[in-house]
């Protein structure tokens, strides 16, 4: 079972899943969620998160699938998980500093790996699952070899890496952006933040023997092996919402770039009444850690924005050149003397830094990024934690009808 071969990376296979777990997004969902049942079974989730992070697929066709067989009510527990996605993008989105901090904080880690033998050798055998508590070694390699973990894996890993194991946290989501197919800078930091008392301070994530066996129905009992407290790690307090930047449109008559990017492979607005000469795809392969991503990652990224562009080539008139990085990007520009790049919001991430890149340079196009409606409806409220966001998920979903 490679990563591939359970997450192909285009767009119909996405599509597939969602048909098949449509049925069970009720009942059976809130009933059975909590449970993994091991790689290759994970069928009580959705498993639709490697596409939902390059919006191979949307969350709005996955909320109105959904809700086109359940009500609101009956599905209301996986509609909830979709909008922690949004919540956590929104909370990033409004507060980017934390991103470029754990970047920060993140190569000096890696500096304290290269220096500290004793680090380097716990490190690794965390990565490589050799640490002889069982289900984490078992979760390093199902992570390694198939580029997903059922979301109770990725708690009970984090939370044994920073409380157990006592690695910092900053490496373990490292290690995750490194090799999950759906790796995403808002998702994994702040999850990884949040188990280690960070997000929300002072409460934090402990892994229970008891809480593992049952949701493993008994495959894993690490009796004696855990940490039995979790004392939250120090951390400045989170910073306060900043504001989101005012709703960008193309300008008209400008000689115009069109550019997707794996943040968004099925932009959601119209290019009829734009004259586009130009168009290319953006996937890059650094920027989310100063080591390489996994080969499976790397694929994924590259082979979901080829299915994109094929996709997209028939609407625009020609298949978009793929870019990898700012340089390439401010390359194809001025091949194409673009004047201005039409482009789906790129949210807190890699490709958000590309185009700030870009922008920075002299004579650089006007880059007109175009907020999803779904994004800026919602991220607004994502001002606190997500309770008070949840109030907001019914007019959000009114607002798909
Ligand atoms: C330490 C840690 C790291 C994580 N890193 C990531 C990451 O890099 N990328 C990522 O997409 N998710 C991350 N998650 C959240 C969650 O574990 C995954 O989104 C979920 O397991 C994906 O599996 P699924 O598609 O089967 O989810 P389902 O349960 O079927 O949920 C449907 C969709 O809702 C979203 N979702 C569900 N739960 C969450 C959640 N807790 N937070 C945010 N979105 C959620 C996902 O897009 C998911 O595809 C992380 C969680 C933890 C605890």
């Amino acid at each position: 079972m490679t990563a591939l071969t359970l997450f192909p990376p285009d767009r119909t296979a996405a599509l597939e899943r969602l048909a098949a777990f449509a049925p069970k997004a009720g009942r059976d969902y809130a009933a059975r969620r909590n449970y993994d049942h091991g790689p290759g079974a994970h069928t009580s989730v959705s498993t639709l998160s490697p596409w939902l992070r390059c919006r191979l697929i949307t969350e709005e066709e996955v909320i109105r699938t959904v809700l086109g067989r359940h009500s609101l009510a009956t599905a209301e527990k996986f509609i909830q998980e979709v909008f922690w996605r949004t919540y956590w993008k929104g909370w990033l989105q409004l507060r980017p500093s934390v991103w470029d901090q754990y970047r920060t904080d993140l190569r000096r880690r890696h500096d304290d790996v290269q220096t500290q033998s004793g680090l380097r050798d716990r490190w690794e055998a965390a990565c490589s699952g050799a640490t002889e508590i069982r289900c984490f070694d078992f979760w390093a390699r199902e992570l390694r070899e198939t580029g997903y973990l059922h979301n109770h894996a990725r708690m009970w890993f984090a939370s044994i890496w920073i409380f157990t194991l006592e690695l910092p946290w900053e490496l373990g989501a490292d290690f995750f952006l490194r090799h999950l197919l759906d790796g995403d800078p808002a998702s994994n930091t702040l999850s990884w933040r949040w188990v280690a008392g960070i997000q929300t301070p002072g409460k934090t994530y402990l892994a229970r023997t008891s809480n593992i066996s049952k949701f493993t129905e008994g495959r894993f009992h690490p009796r004696w092996q855990l940490a039995g407290e979790a004392r939250a790690i120090e951390a400045p307090a989170p910073p306060a919402a900043g504001i989101l930047p005012p709703p960008d449109t193309p300008r008209p008559g400008l000689r115009s770039g069109f550019l997707l990017h794996e943040d968004d492979l099925s932009p959601g607005f119209a290019l009829e009444n734009t004259d586009l000469i130009a168009a290319a795809v953006l996937a890059p392969q650094t920027g989310f850690s100063p080591l390489h991503p996994a080969p499976h990652v790397a694929g994924f990224r590259t082979a979901a924005a080829k299915d994109a562009a094929e996709r997209w080539a028939g609407r625009i008139g020609s298949a978009p050149t793929p870019v990898t990085d700012a340089q390439a990007l401010e390359n194809w520009a001025a091949a194409e003397n673009l004047e201005q790049i039409i482009t789906p919001r790129a949210p807190v991430g890699p490709v958000a830094d590309c185009l700030a890149t870009l922008a920075s340079r002299p004579d650089a196009p006007r880059i007109a990024q175009i907020t999803r409606d779904y994004d800026q409806r919602a991220w607004p409220h994502a001002t606190r934690g997500f309770f008070p966001f949840r109030k907001h998920i019914p007019e959000l979903v009114d607002a798909l009808a």
